[in-house]
Order: structure tokens, then sequence, then C-alpha cells
């Protein structure tokens, strides 16, 4: 794997969608990736209270909306640890993988790692991948550069030729604007409990699914699945 870019991009997936996927698109080719793989959350540890849906229905709608993509891929590794999953786990976890030629590319959405210094061991995040950071629409990018210098070390400069703050020490800190699709799967979930149309958000293989499982089903004025007869996975 000598020489190797492997782009990393964590998250619920619940499901995953069109924001996501053009994305992963743009990073994958701007930063000439060698694979990407999505990596959906085990129990993810922001969410411990909102039911979210199984693993196995996440990562089978991965694979649908990666399919036939080459270069993209899929990683169940979050799913088979125990507890909740940690992006410093997880990324050591690839480090070992992958071996010391590859480089580790994580993606994550500028509304994500505003929050970065809640994630265990967020410090060392910094020494075993580069961050690509994307824009996200409702988030503003003036953010970034406080946040970086506050909470991981003042150190990080910008340089705007490379749209990337560096550090003598640390990785690099990308900040890649993508194209700003206003769409989170947190509303697709909510249209679907209001059996509104989500067509045009996700892939349609994925859509299938999700009426095949009878995912995200629409929830009556009482609280009530009319599907299941009881609310989950709001
Ligand atoms: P939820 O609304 O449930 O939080 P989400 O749409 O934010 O779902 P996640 O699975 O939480 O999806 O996101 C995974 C990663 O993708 C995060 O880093 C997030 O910031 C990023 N992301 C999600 N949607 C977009 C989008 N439309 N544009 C750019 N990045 C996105
Ligand atoms: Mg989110």
């Amino acid at each position: 794997m000598t020489g190797s870019r492997l782009g990393l991009m964590g998250g619920t997936f619940n499901p995953i969608h069109f924001g996501h996927l053009r994305a992963a698109e743009e990073v994958a080719e701007g930063f000439r990736l060698s694979r990407l793989l999505f990596v959906p959350s085990g129990q993810p540890p922001h969410k411990p209270h909102r039911p979210v849906v199984e693993f196995e229905h996440r990562l089978a709608m991965v694979r649908l909306a990666s399919a036939g993509r080459p270069g993209f891929g899929v990683s169940d590794v979050e799913g088979h640890r125990r507890g909740p999953s940690y992006t410093v786990d997880t990324l050591g976890f690839f480090q070992k993988a992958w071996g010391p030629a590859a480089t580790l590319y994580f993606i994550v959405g500028l509304d994500a790692f505003l929050d970065v210094a809640s994630w265990r061991d967020y410090r060392r995040l910094f020494t075993l991948a580069h961050l690509v950071v994307i824009s996200r629409p409702g988030t503003d990018p003036l953010d970034l550069e406080p946040l970086l210098k506050a909470m991981v070390s003042v150190d990080y400069a910008w340089y705007e030729g490379e749209r990337a703050f560096f550090h003598p020490r640390l990785l690099p800190v990308h900040y890649r604007p993508v194209a700003p699709l206003d769409i989170s799967s947190s509303a697709i979930r909510r249209r679907a409990h209001r059996g509104e149309s989500i067509r045009y958000l996700i892939p349609d293989p994925v859509r299938e699914y999700i009426d095949n499982n009878r995912l995200y089903q629409p929830i009556g004025p009482d609280g009530l699945s009319f599907g299941r007869g009881k609310e989950e996975n709001v």
C-alpha cells in the first residue's frame, strides 16, 4: 500500500444521503484518494438516548449507496466493537491495518468538527490522520480557526494556497468547501415519519431498502408508528 491515500468518512448514516455522497465524491477527487471508506458508527457515543436504526440496516444502506463507485467502500469495523465507537480507535485501527506508508484522511463535516473537543482523546486525532473538514450549510467556516487554536493548538497556521492549517508537529487540517446540499438524515427521518416523500434526497436503492424494511415508518398524531405499533427510530 506504498504511498496510498486512504479517506475515511465516519457517521451515523441514519440514513446515508446525497449530502454525504457528494461531499465524499469531491474530497476523493480533490485529494486524489486511492480509496474512501464510509465507516458507520456502532452505538453512537453522541446519541446514546436516541434510538438509532440498527447497525446492520445502516451498513446495508451505505453499501447500496456506494456500490458501483470504484474506490468507494464500506467498513463495518465500528459495528464489531463493544460499546460506543470512538473515532480515535477507528483511526488507530486503520493506521495499523494500512501500515505507515499510507496517509489517512479523516473526512468530517464542519458541524461535527466544531464538537471535536467532546470526542474521546481528541488531541490524538491530529497525530493519526489529516483532517478534511468539509463545509456544511448552516455552519459558519469562520468558527473553524478559533476552535482549532483554542482546543487543539495555537501553532496551527492557515495557508490560503493550500486551504489548510499546518502545524510544526501535528498533521494538517484541511478545509474543503463542497456542494452546499442542505440535506440531513434527521430531516429525512422527519419527512418519512410524516409520510412525506424522501425521493431525490437519497439514492433510489436506499429508498427502496427503507421501504422494503419498513424503516422510518410514518408516526401518527398519537406518537404511534402505523407500521409497528410503537415509536422508534426518530
Ligand atoms: P443527523 O441529522 O442525524 O445528524 P447527518 O445528516 O448530520 O445526520 P451524519 O451521519 O451525522 O449525517 O453525518 C456524517 C458526517 O457527514 C458528519 O461529519 C457530517 O457533518 C457530514 N455531513 C452530513 N450531511 C452533510 C452535508 N449535507 N454536507 C456536508 N457534510 C455533511
Ligand atoms: Mg449529524
